[in-house]
């Protein structure tokens, strides 16, 4: 049993399907506290990846929504973002990328294998 790494193999399988603008880092670690889990993405200091980070501590089907939710942050990631005051994170062209990759992981034929771990 190894849900870890389901987690890493159906964050390669988005990486195929859905890649981001940037390469991204997937660090399963634990977290402190349950809101930290949509502190999901940033960039490291040179702008070359995204890192997201899933709690290790949380159950399988509560890590796959955080790499579903964050995975669709990462795609509708705009640098003009950061230039809105008023821009919030979880706006439309998030939940329409949320929508696609919630249903490649939960549903694709492929995805579907990985997502109860063998
Ligand atoms: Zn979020």
């Amino acid at each position: 049993m190894s849900k870890r790494s389901d987690i890493h193999r159906i964050a390669n399988e988005l990486r195929k399907r859905f890649p981001p603008a940037f390469k991204v880092k997937v660090r399963i670690k634990p977290m402190k506290a349950y809101w930290e889990w949509c502190n999901i993405f940033g960039t490291d200091e040179a702008w070359e990846h995204f890192l997201l980070v899933i709690d290790a501590n949380a159950e399988f089907r509560w890590q796959r929504d955080a790499l579903i939710h964050g995975w669709a942050h990462m795609l509708a990631w705009s640098h003009l973002h950061d230039a809105n005051p008023d821009w919030h994170g979880h706006d439309e062209a998030w939940g329409v990328w949320y929508a696609k990759v919630y249903q490649f992981v939960m549903y694709d034929r492929e995805a579907a294998k990985l997502k109860d771990g063998p």
